[in-house]
């Protein structure tokens, strides 16, 4: 599994202190587009200088057919996120859901639950995907109950390997096409669904990706939305240093 990523990572805190959490999300990792795994390469060795702790917050891969198949690409991505000096904790998105308890060991990341509460700099921040807050998508809400269904899913992966590739594609092809015809409200967070998440879990800060939309939206009462975007092959992360977050450009973090 990928040494000679791993090799490239050997560059450890040189500057000694982690001081930064780092917040990623819809990186979207493929075989097509070596440009972002590039790209997301290159950002976690920058991370390793200071980083206490890396949250990836969904769709780290375009897609995920189970633990017992991953790609050449996902198994050096685990080996280039075990490399990381600092704890990395990790969601699922829409595209990746089926990354397992396997995977997760193989890369050493903690798998947190969809939606995860932490303090930072004395205030509670709320993690999650961001697909649960697009409560108009009707359609696409009632896909994401019967996909993440256990017994769906029993059956999903006794299936030929072949069967499971087309049914991720078909899935694929269908998502890109519902989406091109919706209007981008229906395919935005719904604000009646931010507002009950944040008060449901008395939060100050929530932070999430899947809309592919970055954006720092204030609220009222002095809560704060985060909207970390997706990768192009760069993308916006949030840095959190001593209660400040920074959404930044992750190509900003790169040496000139
Ligand atoms: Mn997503």
């Amino acid at each position: 599994m990928g040494r000679a990523s791993a090799r490239l990572f050997l560059i450890h805190h040189p500057t000694g202190i982690p001081v930064a959490e780092y917040f990623l999300a819809d990186i979207h990792l493929s075989a097509e587009r070596p440009g972002i795994t590039a790209a997301f390469r290159a950002t976690l060795a920058a991370l390793a200088h200071d980083a206490a702790a890396v949250y990836i917050l969904g769709d780290l891969f375009d897609y995920y057919l189970g633990d017992d198949l991953t790609t050449p690409l996902q198994q050096d991505t685990a080996a280039a996120l075990t490399a990381l000096p600092c704890p990395v904790y990790y969601q699922h998105g829409n595209r990746d859901f089926l990354l397992g308890d396997a995977y997760a060991r193989a890369a050493q990341m903690t798998l947190l639950p969809e939606r995860h509460r932490l303090v930072l700099g004395g205030k509670t921040v709320l993690l999650e995907h961001g697909d649960l807050l697009c409560t108009d998508d009707h359609g696409y809400q009632r896909l994401r109950r019967i996909l993440r269904s256990r017994r769906l899913q029993r059956l999903y992966y006794r299936l030929p390997a072949r069967w499971r590739l087309a049914i991720a594609e078909k899935l694929r092809g269908q998502s890109r096409e519902r989406t091109r015809h919706k209007t981008p409200r229906i395919t935005d967070t719904n604000p009646a669904a931010i507002r009950d998440a944040l008060h449901g879990q008395q939060a100050d800060i929530l932070i999430h990706g899947h809309t592919h939309r970055p954006a720092v939206h204030p609220l009222p009462g002095g809560k704060t939305v985060y909207v970390l975007g997706d990768w192009h092959p760069h993308g916006q992360i949030l840095r959190h240093d001593h209660g400040t977050f920074t959404l930044l450009d992750s190509a900003g973090l790169l040496p000139p």
